[in-house]
């Protein structure tokens, strides 16, 4: 009999039908699994499995028909493979069947539940199961023409951040499906005043990109429970390679949410607006339930000596991007956004988290599909990350990734104050001291010999290879509002808060320096209109009524909207703004004597091929006019003068200028010749 036994156990070694259990020192000995990560392969014949954990002792697939039934209609154990994945076929058609994982890892500290896995591409309600589709029947109708805009140089890029609720919630937006990915589809949508609002909107403004608040599926809105109205950023993830449920027209099916957001997609693309994506791979909603962790429980995170969970994402936890499986599964998360969902660009939230190696691996197979393809990030943690400093993705190393950008938060704070007190104010506020930081931000943060970096706020050297890698900003979605950081910190000559008007002057002159800047430019959604969110500093869970935008402001503001729309226009139609390329910056812009809090430079003989031969910028943020001599002795024109671009109400000697130039108070002028 025993005899009998051992040939039998041989004869299943010899045909491969069972690996034993290898004993690990520590996670970092697991086995890199290999082809996909993607769990769940769908065919009419029958549904694959592959789900990647080495150090399971045994994996079980529950099958349901609902997303919400109590009992399985089937339940299975999956077998063990060499690469530390377990596999099942399931034959027949199971499409439309939901599933779960149950991982026995002895590593566990928590009790087992059921995980969609990491890498599940459909879900049904919440995310808390997979779903068996097909993803061909996701594609709404003409998808397979859909192409990205046409886009020849990143230089080219305008960045509109938005987030969903945000810009349509409100009733004033006119648009039907409000808060849903399907309100960027919709067209003719009007404020009561008949102003475009939505997609039109966008277009109108002549932004080339829209950064959308984070729309994989997140855990803080109850998608049982949209009725609610409840409002969150999003940046808590449960399932990174599906549609948030809460932006769909119906999270019980999983296809709906799918196809949505493609056709949101779609629309846009036909719209010629490019689509990025707000990625958060730093952190997860929480660890003992995320999917990360009930899934291969100890390897995603970092921990320290102790055992305890690194921080640096402020939220509890930090992911481990240079552990060789999470730094495949962003490569193929970003992979599957751009294939499945025709994205254009990624934020990296709090990007130096993550390691300098993923980042520009992810550049790479980037370059290879397309190398416009935007890719940018937070070069900042919350909390320090457990990796080598120099092993970072924070500013400081973007000379190590190029074609890899970061927030600038040097022009930033230079201009609005700095973001430890909404109440300190800088240039804005009329305050001496920032010109050089500000000019920092003019070139790019690449090295310009008339930066004076001893005098920059935060960075003591230049961190960027090309302009085109920072990005030029003076307000998003973390923060106050521009105007509410306006009101908190200028002075008022009288009164509690400075008056509308002065408040516009100051809004038209951020944005001024913003959109005439080598870095790319970054907007937040509602600046255009001016509003606030009533002196709220972090509102990711603030409700509507902070945080919706009302389009009345649109008529209300609607100079403060042609201007950043002329501006826009403007920065389009004249290369000098966007040369692209260090070398270029250093030859064309040079920086032109000017009083303080003023900045005040020159892009000169044409630069980047432009018509114009020379062309002077200056920014006053002083409350009287300002007087700089202008470089040459011949006439200019003024193309932006007094809150105008191209200011034909102006009499025609205002505008016509030699010898020096009067800037208004709290203005920017811009003139040629
Ligand atoms: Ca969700």
């Amino acid at each position: 009999m025993k005899k009998l036994i051992t040939l039998m156990l041989a004869a299943v070694t010899l045909l491969g039908c069972e690996v034993k259990k290898p004993h690990y020192e520590s996670v970092d000995e697991y086995p890199v699994k290999a082809g996909r990560v993607q769990e769940m392969y769908y065919s009419p014949k029958a549904t694959e499995f592959v789900l990647w954990s080495p150090n399971a002792d045994s994996v079980r697939l529950n099958l349901y028909e609902s997303a919400e039934s109590a009992q399985p209609i089937r339940s299975e154990w999956l077998k063990r493979q060499a690469d530390g994945a377990w596999t099942i076929n399931l034959k027949g058609d199971m499409q439309g069947k939901f599933y779960a994982f149950r991982v026995y890892d002895p590593l566990l500290k928590y009790a087992p539940e059921e995980t969609p896995g990491i890498f599940a591409v459909a879900v049904g309600v919440n995310g808390h199961r997979g779903a068996i589709i097909d993803m061909r029947q996701t594609d709404p109708e003409g998808w397979a023409d859909d192409v990205r805009p046409a886009m020849e140089r990143q230089a080219d890029a305008i960045i509109y951040e938005l987030h969903h609720r945000d810009f349509s919630i409100h009733p004033s937006s006119g648009v039907t499906n409000r808060g849903k990915f399907l309100a960027l589809t919709e067209h003719g949508t009007v404020s009561p005043q008949g102003l475009a609002t939505g997609i039109d909107h966008l277009k109108q403004l002549g932004v080339t990109h829209v950064q959308i608040l984070p729309s994989y599926d997140y855990g803080s809105i109850d998608e049982t429970r949209l009725d609610d109205n409840r409002y969150n950023w999003g940046y808590d993830p449960v399932n990174y390679n599906v549609p948030e449920g809460g932006y769909s027209t119906d999270p019980y099916n999983p296809e709906v949410r799918i196809r949505e957001f493609k056709q949101m997609i779609q629309a846009l693309h036909d719209a010629g607006i490019r689509v990025i994506l707000d990625v958060v791979y730093n952190h997860t909603y929480d660890v003992s339930h995320s999917n990360f962790e009930q899934t291969v429980p100890g390897y995603f995170y970092r921990t320290r000596e102790d055992g305890s969970l690194g921080n640096a994402s402020g939220c509890g936890n930090e992911t481990a991007s240079e552990r060789p499986m999470m730094h495949k599964f962003m490569l193929e998360s970003i992979r599957w956004w751009v294939e499945e969902y025709h994205i254009d660009g990624f934020r990296f939230d709090l990007m130096a988290i993550h390691d300098v190696q993923t980042m520009n691996d992810i550049r790479a197979m980037l370059d290879e599909i397309d190398p416009t393809i935007l890719l940018y990030g937070e070069g900042w943690a919350a909390e320090t990350p457990l990796l080598d400093e120099a092993l970072r993705p924070i500013k400081a190393n973007c000379t190590k990734m190029p074609g890899i950008g970061a927030f600038s938060d040097e022009m930033r704070d230079a201009l609005r104050g700095p973001f430890y007190d909404d109440h300190v104010g800088a240039f804005l506020a009329g305050l001496k001291g920032n010109e050089q930081s500000i000019r920092f931000g003019i070139v790019g943060a690449i090295e310009h010999p008339e930066v004076d970096m001893s005098k920059v706020n935060y960075s003591d050297k230049p961190w960027a290879l090309q302009p085109t890698q920072l990005i030029s900003y003076v307000s998003c979605h973390d923060d106050m509002m521009l105007t509410d950081r306006l009101r908190a910190s200028v002075k008022p000559l009288k009164g509690n808060v400075i008056d509308d008007a002065e408040l516009m002057r100051l809004d038209m002159l951020a944005q001024t320096v913003v959109l005439t800047s080598q870095g790319l430019p970054f907007l937040w959604n509602g600046e255009e209109l001016m509003r606030d969110k009533k002196g709220v500093h972090n509102s990711y869970c603030s409700p509507d009524s902070i945080n919706a935008i009302d389009w009345n402001l649109k008529a209300r503001n609607q100079r403060l909207f042609d201007y950043y729309a002329g501006l826009i226009a403007l920065r389009k139609a004249h290369p000098a703004f966007r040369l692209g390329d260090a070398e270029l910056v250093r030859e064309h812009l040079e920086f032109i004597d000017s009083p303080d809090c003023t900045v005040a430079f020159r892009l000169k003989n044409h630069a980047g091929g432009d018509e114009w031969e020379d062309i002077v910028v200056i920014f006053n943020a002083n409350r009287q006019a300002a007087k700089v001599n202008l470089p040459t002795d011949n006439t200019y024109t003024a193309v932006v003068m007094l809150g105008e671009v191209n200011p034909q109400s102006l009499p025609a000697e205002w505008t016509t200028i030699r010898g020096a130039a009067l800037v208004p108070a709290q203005s920017a002028l811009i003139l040629h010749n």
